[in-house]
Parts: C-alpha cells; sequence; structure tokens
C-alpha cells in the first residue's frame, strides 16, 4: 500500500468518527460556546477527505495534505477550521520530500503542533485543544526517540491525548468563545480537545 493510499484511509476513519459524534461534540460546544463545534468539524473533515481520496495515487503525501489543509480551512469555518487546517498544510511542508519513517512524521507532527501554537496563541492550561495536542507530540517524539513504530507510538500519544482532553474537564477556558461563560464549562471537558483525541484515537491501527 503506497503512503498516499494510507493517509486517505486515515482520513476516511477520522472523517467516521468525527461523523458518529458530531451532535455530542455540539452539545459540549454549547455549554460554554456556540455549539457549532460538531457540524464544523465535520465539514472540515468531510471537505479534507474528498480532497485527500481524491488526490489518491496521483500524488504524494505532502501534496494531499496540503490539500487536504486547504479544504479543511476552506469548509469548516471557526476557530478550530482555521487551526486545524493550517497545522495540515504545515505537515504537509515537513513531509514534502519524503516517503515518511517514524522521525519524519514525528517531525511533521511537530509542524503541525508549532503552526496551532503560533497561529492561536494558546499556552498548555488555557482550556484548548492545545491541552491534548502537546501531549499527543511530546509522547508521539519521545516514542519515535526510543526506537517505536508510528503504529506503536501512535497508540501510546492518542492515549496520552485521550486523557489529556479529558482532565480539561477541570480548567477555567481562557480562549476562544468559551471565555465569556467560562464558568459554565468547569465540569466539562474542552470540545477541540474531545475532537482532537477523537481523531488521534482513529488513527491508531486496529490489529496486532
Ligand atoms: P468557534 O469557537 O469559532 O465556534 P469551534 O467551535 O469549531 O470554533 O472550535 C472551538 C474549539 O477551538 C475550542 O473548544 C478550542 O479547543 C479551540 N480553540 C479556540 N480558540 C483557540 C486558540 N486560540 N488556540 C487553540 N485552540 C483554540
Ligand atoms: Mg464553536
Ligand atoms: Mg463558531
Amino acid at each position: 500500500q503506497s503512503a498516499a493510499a494510507l493517509c486517505a484511509e486515515l482520513f476516511d476513519g477520522a472523517r467516521a468518527v468525527i461523523a458518529e459524534n458530531a451532535a455530542a461534540l455540539g452539545d459540549l460546544d454549547a455549554i460554554a460556546g456556540d455549539g457549532d463545534h460538531g457540524v464544523g468539524m465535520l465539514r472540515g473533515i468531510d471537505a479534507a477527505t474528498a480532497a485527500a481520496i481524491g488526490s489518491d495515487g496521483k500524488l504524494g503525501v505532502g501534496e494531499q495534505l496540503r490539500r487536504a489543509g486547504a479544504a479543511w480551512a476552506d469548509r469548516a469555518g471557526g476557530t478550530s477550521g482555521a487551526l486545524w487546517g493550517a497545522a495540515l498544510e504545515a505537515m504537509a511542508d515537513a513531509l514534502a520530500h519524503t516517503d515518511p519513517d517514524a522521525a519524519a512524521v514525528a517531525d511533521a507532527i511537530h509542524a503541525g503542533r508549532t503552526r496551532i501554537e503560533q497561529l492561536g496563541g494558546a499556552q498548555l492550561g488555557d482550556k484548548t485543544l492545545v491541552d491534548a495536542l502537546i501531549p499527543f507530540d511530546d509522547e508521539f517524539r519521545r516514542k519515535v526517540v526510543l526506537g517505536a513504530t508510528v503504529a506503536d507510538a501512535m497508540r501510546d500519544a492518542a492515549a496520552a491525548a485521550a486523557a489529556a482532553a479529558e482532565a480539561t474537564a477541570t480548567l477555567t477556558p481562557r480562549k476562544g468563545r468559551a471565555r465569556p461563560l467560562a464558568e459554565r464549562s468547569i465540569g466539562h471537558p474542552d470540545p477541540g480537545a474531545v475532537s482532537f483525541a477523537m481523531i488521534v484515537g482513529a488513527l491508531v491501527p486496529r490489529d496486532g
């Protein structure tokens, strides 16, 4: 299987988990935000998946991610769409000339993280998707440095993201639309952190 075919398949799996949870993500965003996180994520990841699958076989992973990122940012609307789109485009740059090995994937993930931190300006503890993204990136890199395969690093990093997303429940939002009604969000996890953990969870290989 080519890297591009695998990439298209991963987008499709992530799209499915967002489709399944779109209503719940919207409800979570409605607690202190504007309630559109589920529909926004679904619009974005639908467009990104179509772009990734449409390019299957004809393009390398870098160009595939660039098109997927542009489609996501264009179609999703909202803060999370702009951040996800920009992150995929940053990952595309990191993978532009590579048939990716584990180190290249780790570098691409780190490039995506850096773009989101720069664009959104959120820091650890601000109750955003960054609270799941940072532990995910750190754990993925740590495993790869220790010699793990992409699959094993992804399994552990996705678990770290899931735990971190859950742990945002205790935090008070300091960024984004949830800030004016921040108190209401205490006791509930951040929607963007939860959807991030769902997506990276869908990238973990099921077999073996
Ligand atoms: P909007 O807030 O524009 O309606 P969404 O509802 O799709 O967009 O996304 C909300 C999520 O975006 C939040 O739960 C949070 O995780 C994330 N977010 C908001 N602002 C920022 C920021 N400055 N940096 C990183 N993530 C952010
Ligand atoms: Mg919203
Ligand atoms: Mg909105």
